[in-house]
């Protein structure tokens, strides 16, 4: 049976009391397959989300996380403490990260590596940009994302993370990659881990496409074949459109 994760990527949006009430309002709309879905929020929204949590089967995480375990790190937060809090799910390498907060290929590394030893699935985030794509380079460019994210990480260990593929074209921008575009990356994706591991590693790695997944676009791409589920910014706000979106992976679920 093919297997999704349906994560919404709040970025830097809701406070506690909109936390509590976005959870009140998706428990409402009573989602098919509440354990295939997570909810990757500000570290302040963290403890609330896992509160208000409780017994749905929804799965949470954090959207950054610092490397080392403790430290002169003044503004960060470590994998001890998120581990604490319990989370299932971090994301790392987001193209918002690698633009804005100095984010490279050797911290994402160094991310993975912090995260893996400590039991918390990554979620690392490749992509190409407009500029790489129009040269037609967006292969070599998320294959050598993938060599250097990667680097020194087991097999067995490797097989737990996850990877979305969000083109930088797509994110926020309303422009969807087609169906297609997602297809041939994810799959190409699945190919570069199959060639640095093995097949059976490559078929254990979740792959998500991200960049402004809908619930009107969603189910073309969730039914593609090396596409596991969705990384969803925008429409993870609103709890009956994120419903929406894993509601479609449900239906294909079979
Ligand atoms: C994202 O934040 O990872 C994302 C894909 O955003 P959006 O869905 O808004 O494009």
């Amino acid at each position: 049976m093919k297997k999704f994760l349906i994560a919404g990527n709040w970025k830097m949006n809701k406070t506690m009391a909109e936390t509590a009430q976005f959870v009140e309002d998706l428990k409402a709309e009573n989602p098919a397959n509440p354990e295939d879905m997570a909810l990757l929020v500000p570290f302040t929204d963290l403890v609330t989300v896992r509160d208000s949590l409780q017994g749905t089967g929804v799965k949470f995480g954090a959207e950054n996380v610092h490397y080392e375990p403790s430290g002169a790190y003044t503004g960060e937060v470590s994998v001890p403490m998120l581990k604490e809090i319990g989370v299932d799910y971090c994301v790392i390498g987001h193209s918002e990260r690698r633009e804005y907060f100095n984010e490279t290929d050797e911290t994402v590394n160094l991310k993975l590596k912090a995260l893996l030893e400590n039991g918390i699935t990554p979620i690392l985030c490749v992509g190409e940009s407009l500029e790489v794509r129009e040269a037609a380079g967006e292969q070599t460019f998320v294959a050598s994302q993938l060599v250097a994210d990667f680097e020194g990480i087991p097999a067995v260990e490797a097989a737990k993370i996850v990877v979305a593929y969000e083109p930088i074209w797509a994110i926020g921008t309303g422009k969807t990659a087609t169906p297609e575009q997602a297809e041939e990356m994810c799959a190409f994706i699945r190919g570069v881990i199959g060639g640095m591991y093995d097949n059976e590693t490559a078929n254990s790695v979740l792959i998500l496409y991200g960049g402004s997944m809908k619930p009107g676009n969603a189910a073309e791409l969730l039914e593609k074949p090396d596409i596991n589920g969705g990384l969803i910014g925008g429409a993870s706000l609103k709890a009956s459109d994120f419903k929406a979106i894993a509601d479609a992976a449900a239906s294909l679920k079979c």
